[in-house]
C-alpha cells in the first residue's frame, strides 16, 4: 500500500559527511581484521566450521547488528558506517548464533567533516506536531517542521540498528529525509526521536518496515507432486482478529478463547514476532512446492489478514487441500532448545476420518524427518495432541509444524535468515513427497 522509496533519495546530508578515503590503520584480533573505507569499515575473517555468525558494531554515533552466512566460514564485507558523524572508535565484535563471543577488534573511524549544531532563534519551537514516518523495506523516511530551528538531533532505534545524526532544515524549518536500515528485517519496529541542542524531545513516533512479499512462484506441470493440493498456514498475524470462545473440537462442550495473537513467539534476539517469521518461511515454502507441482494455498499472504484458526481449518476445506501444513515457530524456557516438533490431532471426531492413527503418525513422523535431513536439526518430535484448535477442526492429514524455537538465540537468529529459512522450507516440500509415499503405502 505505501510507496517504496527509492534508494537514491537516501542521504541528502551523506555528501558532507562521506568518511574520508583511503585505508586507516587496521587492526587484527583473532583473525578479524577491519580496516576504513569509502563505504565504512571492511571486515573479514574466518570461523571454520561456522556457516552463520552475528556481527555487532558500536561507537557513539551508531550501532547494528546483522547475521552473516557463508557455506566455507569466511566472512567479509563492509559495515556502512552511515550515522558516524565526528570521528569515533568502533568496536566490532563477532559472535556465536548462541551470541558468545567469538572475537572483537576495533578501529578509529575518521570523518572528513564534524557536523555541529546552528543555535535555534529565539523564538524557536518546542514541540513538532507533524513528525511523519513513512516505511519502505529497509528505510523509514521522516519529514516534519519546526520553526526557528536550523538543526535539530534525530535519533533513531531499533533492535537490529541504532543511532543520532544532526540534520539540518532545508527552508523554513522544514526537515526531511531517508534513514537507511540495511541490517532490519521486514515489519521491524522503528522509532524515530527529534531533539534540540539542549536534548529536550520535540517528538517521537513509531513505524514498523514494510513486508515486501516475494514472488510465490508458478506451479510447474507434470512435476512430482502435480496433482496434490497444499494449504499453507502461516501461523498467527498482526491484525487483530475478532475474539471469540470456540469449541476446542467438533462436538465438545469445552470451548477456548482464541483471538490468532494469543501464544504468539518472539524472538529473543532479533525480537521479531513468530507471525512474520512465520510468513516469510510459508511463502518460501509454497514456491518449493510449486516447484514440485503441487498446487498450493495460503491462508494469508500478509499481516493485515486477520484470520481465526477456525478459519484455516475451513479455509483449507474449501480449497481441497490434500495436506495442511501450519508454519510456526516455538518458545520455551530453555534457551539452548534445539529441536523440531510436528503436531497432528489426537482425539479430534475429524481426525479420525482422516487416516488411522499409526498412518498419522507416519505421515507426520515422514515430514519431521525431510526437515531433519534438510535443516541439520538433530531433535524431533512427533505427537498427536488435542491442544491445536485448527487441527482438531481440519478434516485432513494437518500438521502443525514448530520450526525452532524463538526463545533460544541460535534457533532465533537462523529462523531469520533467508539462508536457513529456505531449508526449512526446502524440508516441509520434500516432506510433502515423503508423505505421499505413506499415504500410497497405507492404500495397498
Ligand atoms: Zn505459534
Amino acid at each position: 500500500m505505501m510507496k517504496r522509496l527509492s534508494m537514491l533519495l537516501v542521504f541528502s546530508l551523506a555528501f558532507a559527511l562521506m568518511p574520508l578515503a583511503g585505508v586507516f590503520a587496521a587492526q587484527a584480533a583473532s583473525g578479524l581484521s577491519v580496516e576504513q573505507t569509502q563505504e565504512g569499515i571492511a571486515y573479514s575473517f574466518s570461523v571454520p566450521g561456522r556457516e552463520f555468525v552475528c556481527l555487532q558494531y558500536q561507537n557513539r554515533n551508531e550501532q547494528g547488528m546483522m547475521t552473516l552466512y557463508s557455506a566455507q566460514g569466511l566472512f567479509q564485507g563492509v559495515l556502512p558506517m552511515r550515522y558516524t558523524q565526528s570521528p569515533s572508535n568502533t568496536q566490532v565484535t563477532v559472535l556465536s548464533p548462541a551470541q558468545h563471543h567469538l572475537m572483537s577488534a576495533s578501529i578509529a573511524f575518521d570523518v572528513e567533516a564534524t557536523q555541529a549544531f546552528v543555535k535555534a532563534q529565539p523564538d524557536a519551537v518546542n514541540k513538532v506536531n507533524d513528525l511523519t514516518l513513512t516505511a519502505g523495506e529497509k528505510e523509514m523516511h521522516w519529514a516534519f517542521t519546526a520553526s526557528g530551528h536550523e538543526t535539530l538531533m534525530l535519533q533513531f532505534s531499533s533492535v537490529m540498528q541504532k543511532g543520532q545524526l544532526i540534520i539540518t532544515a532545508k527552508d523554513n524549518g522544514h526537515f526531511s529525509g531517508s534513514l537507511s536500515l540495511p541490517n532490519l528485517y521486514a515489519r521491524d519496529l522503528v522509532t524515530i526521536t527529534i531533539k534540540d541542542q539542549k536534548g529536550r524531545v520535540l517528538a517521537k513516533e513509531k513505524e514498523r518496515t514494510l513486508f515486501i512479499a516475494p514472488d510465490p512462484g508458478e506451479t510447474i506441470k507434470d512435476g512430482p507432486l502435480s496433482g496434490v493440493i497444499v494449504c499453507i498456514d502461516p501461523g498467527h498475524q498482526q491484525a487483530p482478529v475478532e475474539s471469540k470462545s470456540i469449541p476446542v473440537m467438533p462436538g465438545s462442550n469445552k470451548s477456548v478463547f482464541s483471538d490468532g495473537k494469543s501464544g504468539m513467539a518472539q524472538g529473543v534476539v532479533t525480537f521479531r514476532k513468530e507471525s512474520i517469521a512465520a510468513l516469510e518461511i510459508s511463502y518460501l515454502t509454497c514456491i518449493e512446492l510449486r516447484k514440485l507441482g503441487a498446487e498450493v494455498y495460503m491462508t494469508r499472504w500478509n499481516e493485515e489478514t486477520g484470520v481465526t484458526n477456525l478459519n484455516r481449518a475451513g479455509y483449507a476445506e474449501e480449497v481441497g487441500a490434500d495436506y495442511f501444513i501450519r508454519v510456526h515457530l516455538n518458545m520455551s524456557a530453555r534457551r539452548d532448545a534445539d529441536a523440531l516438533y510436528v503436531y497432528s490431532p489426537n482425539t479430534s471426531p475429524y481426525a479420525a476420518l482422516v487416516v488411522d492413527k499409526q498412518t498419522y503418525k507416519n505421515l507426520a513422523q515422514a515430514l519431521l524427518d525431510a526437515m531433519k535431513a534438510e535443516t541439520g536439526v538433530r531433535h524431533g518430535v512427533v505427537r498427536l495432541s488435542d491442544k491445536f484448535i485448527g487441527n482438531n477442526w481440519a478434516k485432513m492429514p494437518t500438521f502443525l509444524v514448530e520450526t525452532g524455537f524463538m526463545s533460544a538465540p541460535a534457533n532465533d537468529v537462523l529462523l531469520s535468515h533467508p539462508v536457513y529459512q529456505q531449508r526449512v522450507a526446502l524440508g516441509m516440500a520434500k516432506g510433502v513427497i515423503e508423505m505421499e509415499k505413506v499415504k500410497a503405502a497405507s492404500l495397498e
